[in-house]
Order: structure tokens, then C-alpha cells, then sequence
């Protein structure tokens, strides 16, 4: 028997974990770990919360999970419960598919300041992730600047756009609804340091913009590009870009929320108030030079009590592991890190691509594992299970996790799939645990 343990149970770990079964059928025995008591990583915490649709995906890794040589071992955090030379013991191969849950740095003066957030806190708050549901961001100012151009940067400001009922078959939690309810933004402001044929938006979320209840996106016509250029784009973007052409042809309206796309701005400083509290973004504008944005000098501020900067995540480094800082991912070689120990999706490639791009990861780094290994032995699961029971730790495995999940399913609002557990404690009593 090969045993295989793959550290987060995100699409990637799944991914990885159906591509072993594929390879091995019944030979291999693969237990995925995750430091939640809940599985399917940015599934739950990362994908809009009134993006239902993508997250049905979770239909097929439970399939996955719930075969007889997969096993879900919740509530486990590698390098505090189990380190890694530990589990590389246990188990033939370990693939880390921890994803990149932390925020790159803007860099910039000021980025410490209240009511100052990464994306992956953020949208961590309204998807109810444990580590970020105390997060309590200050929505009673007037402006907010969401710093960035890519699809999270779509999401946040869709999202803290919404009115409650535009939120109706959403999974956002009811601390993030509540807050969102009571917010008197009336301005909402995208900053992009390239232009509109830089943006990194797909084109169905971008269109969502064009249709929400209280709020009129602004573009201005003299940042697009001549139309002749769009013919050079490829079609998914073209559609994007066609999208912004559509908001600056939109005439201006009484809705009473502003959502504009400043282009051509690049973040200098984050300039603090009075009260200590974030006050303005300072701004540069830019021009592009050879696809590069370029600062012109031009400074100016953009009133702002709230920041979000969705400029990307980085990995968290585990130690022992090596590690590219400027990748901000795991080292590695198409996956692999040195024989036996590999890394799959946001941890090998950073943080790129669909919830799709991790199914041709996972079977890639199948692959190498195959030329790699092959069963020596080695106690898997049976001996982790061992040394759980040692340390007492508060596994949950999937049909606990599947508790969690009907706990969470019966008390949902009427107008939703589920009202989630936001703390581990919670979780893991409705696991059954305690
Ligand atoms: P992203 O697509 O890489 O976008 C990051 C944005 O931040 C870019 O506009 C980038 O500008 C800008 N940026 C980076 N550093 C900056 C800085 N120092 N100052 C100002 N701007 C800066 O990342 P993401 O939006 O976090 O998305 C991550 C991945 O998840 C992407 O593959 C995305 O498509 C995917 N995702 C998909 C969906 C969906 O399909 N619905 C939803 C959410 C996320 P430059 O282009 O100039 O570098």
C-alpha cells in the first residue's frame, strides 16, 4: 500500500488526492490533512458568498472524500500538532496544498493603519473564516478604496455594494450581512495602476456590476483605449473590456452609491486622520510604457475611511521547507520539492488561475510522485492515528465534519444554504466533539 498525506483540503488537495486515485485505485491509502475542523479550503472561505454556483464544485471532492481509501483528518495544523518531518515519516509521499493564505504587503507607508485590510482578512470576515470573523471593519465612512484590478477586488466591491436583499441565497455570514446593512459608503473607488486592458477580471463577474440595485459604476470614457485596440485582446478579455466601454456609456444616475474605476493610479501612501484612523490613499497617476505602469508625478488623494488591498496572497513558509520568497510559494521543481515531499496549486505556482487550473496540478504532481516512490512500508495513516491519540488531538474526520455541515444547514436564514460556524469552538461542538 502507497500511503500519501496532502496537507489542505482546498481543490487542490482534492484534485490531488482523485488523481492518486486514478493512478493507484485501491493500492493507495491518502489522508488529507487541514488545520480547519471544516474541509474544501477557499471553496467555503474564498469564493464569493453569492457565488453559489462555483461552490458546488465541493459535490465532487465530497465523492472523493467520501471513498474508502480517502480519509478527511480535521483540526490538525502541520508544524504545531504534527511537524513534517514527522508525517514524511508516516507517509510515502506528502504534497503540500496549503494554497497562499496570507496578504502581500503593499509595501507602502500607512498600511498598518485602522480600518486598513488585506483581501484574505477581508473576505476571510464576510466568508466567516475562524481566523478573521472578529475582523469588525468600520463601514460608516463614506469612501473606500479597494486597491487592485483582479477578481477579488471585483468581489469586494461587489460585495460591500450589495443590499441585503441582493444577498438572498448567499452563504455570507450574518455578522458580515448585518455590518454590510448598516454601511453608509456612498463611494467605492477601484484602483488600478495599469488601464482598462490591463484588468485581470473575467468577464461574467465584471458584467454583475452593471446590475446591482444601489449602486452606478462609473468609467471614464478618456482612460479606454482607442476601439481599434480592443481587436488585439483575446475574446474572455475583449468581453471585459466591452463590459467598461458599456459603464462609461452608461449615463450618470441618482443611485446613491458611486462604484469608479480609477485608472492609471498607482497607492503611494495610506494617510492617516485625525483619530489615527485611515483618512485618504495618497495617489500617483501613472501612464503605461511598454505595459508597465509608470509614475507621471501627478499626486492626488482619494478620501477613503476604508482600504482593502486585493493585490494577491503569498504562502505561509513551513519550516525546513525551502521556500522562493519573491514567488512568495513553496521552491520547487513542477511540484517537487525534493523526493517525497511535493506541492500542488497556489503552493507550487502562487496564486494564479480558476478552481479549475488545480485539476491538471493535481494530476501533474501525481505523476512525479509515481516516478518518484513507490510503497516502502511505511505506517500511514495507522501511524499517525497512533500519535494522534498520543497527543489528544481533537481530530475531525468527515463524517464530523458532515455534523458541522447539517448543525449549519438547519439553522440558515430562510433565504440561505447555510449559516456558518465562525469559531472552532462552535465547530467542533457541532462536530460532536466536546
Ligand atoms: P490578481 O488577479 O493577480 O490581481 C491582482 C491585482 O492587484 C492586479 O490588478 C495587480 O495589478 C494589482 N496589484 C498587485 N500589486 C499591486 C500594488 N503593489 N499596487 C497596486 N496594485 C497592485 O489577484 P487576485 O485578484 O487576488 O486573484 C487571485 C486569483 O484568484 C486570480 O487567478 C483570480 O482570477 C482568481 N479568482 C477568480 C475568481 C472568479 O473566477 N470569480 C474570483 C476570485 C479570485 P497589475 O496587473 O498591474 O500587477
Amino acid at each position: 500500500m502507497l500511503h500519501i498525506a496532502i496537507i489542505g483540503s482546498g481543490p487542490a488537495g482534492y484534485y490531488t488526492a482523485e488523481a492518486a486515485q486514478k493512478q493507484w485505485g485501491d493500492a493507495v491509502q491518502v489522508d488529507i490533512f487541514d488545520r480547519l475542523p471544516v474541509p474544501y479550503g477557499l471553496i467555503r472561505t474564498g469564493v464569493a458568498p453569492d457565488h453559489q454556483s462555483i461552490k458546488g464544485v465541493s459535490r465532487r471532492y465530497e465523492a472523493v472524500a467520501l471513498s474508502d481509501n480517502v480519509r478527511f483528518i480535521g483540526n490538525v495544523t502541520i508544524g504545531e500538532d504534527i511537524e513534517i518531518a514527522e508525517l514524511r515519516e508516516l507517509y510515502d509521499a506528502v504534497v503540500l496544498a496549503t494554497g497562499a493564505p496570507h496578504d502581500k504587503l503593499l509595501g507602502l507607508p500607512g498600511e498598518h493603519l485602522a480600518n486598513v485590510y488585506g483581501s484574505a482578512a477581508f473576505v476571510g470576515w464576510y466568508n466567516g473564516h475562524p481566523q478573521f470573523a472578529d475582523l469588525d471593519p468600520d463601514l460608516s465612512g463614506a469612501g473606500a478604496v479597494v486597491i487592485g484590478n483582479g477578481n477579488v477586488a471585483l468581489d469586494v466591491a461587489r460585495i460591500l455594494a450589495k443590499t441585503r436583499a441582493e444577498f438572498a441565497g448567499s452563504d455570507i455570514v450574518a455578522h458580515a450581512l448585518d455590518r454590510l446593512d448598516q454601511s453608509r459608503l456612498t463611494r467605492i473607488t477601484l484602483l488600478g495602476r495599469r488601464g482598462p486592458h490591463q484588468i485581470a477580471m473575467t468577464p461574467k463577474e465584471l458584467g454583475e456590476l452593471g446590475h446591482l440595485t444601489r449602486a452606478y459604476t462609473r468609467v471614464d470614457a478618456a482612460d479606454l483605449p482607442d476601439l481599434s485596440e480592443d481587436a488585439a485582446l483575446d475574446p474572455g478579455q475583449r468581453k471585459s473590456v466591452t463590459h467598461l466601454r458599456n459603464f462609461a456609456a452608461t449615463p450618470p444616475s441618482d443611485k446613491p452609491l458611486d462604484l469608479e474605476f480609477d485608472f492609471f493610479a498607482a497607492p503611494k501612501a495610506i494617510i492617516a486622520g485625525e483619530d489615527g484612523k485611515v483618512a485618504a490613499v495618497e495617489v500617483e497617476r501613472t501612464r503605461l510604457d511598454d505595459g508597465r505602469a509608470v509614475g507621471t508625478g501627478e499626486i492626488y488623494r482619494i478620501p477613503a475611511s476604508l482600504v482593502v488591498a486585493c493585490i494577491g496572497y503569498q504562502t505561509s513558509p513551513i519550516p525546513g521547507v525551502p521556500f522562493d520568497e519573491s514567488g512568495g510559494r513553496f521552491a520547487n521543481d513542477e511540484g517537487r520539492i525534493l523526493p517525497g515531499l511535493y506541492c500542488v496549486g497556489w503552493a507550487r505556482r502562487g496564486p494564479s488561475g480558476t478552481i479549475g487550473t488545480n485539476r491538471p496540478d493535481g494530476f501533474g504532481v501525481i505523476e512525479k510522485i509515481a516516478a518518484d516512490i513507490s510503497a516502502s512500508g511505511k505506517l500511514g495513516g495507522a501511524g499517525f492515528d497512533k500519535l494522534a491519540a498520543a497527543r489528544k488531538l481533537a481530530v475531525v474526520e468527515f463524517h464530523e465534519w458532515q455534523k458541522i455541515e447539517e448543525a449549519e444547514t438547519k439553522r440558515a436564514r430562510h433565504d440561505a444554504p447555510r449559516e456558518k460556524f465562525v469559531s472552532l469552538g462552535e465547530m467542533i461542538a457541532a462536530a460532536g466533539k466536546i
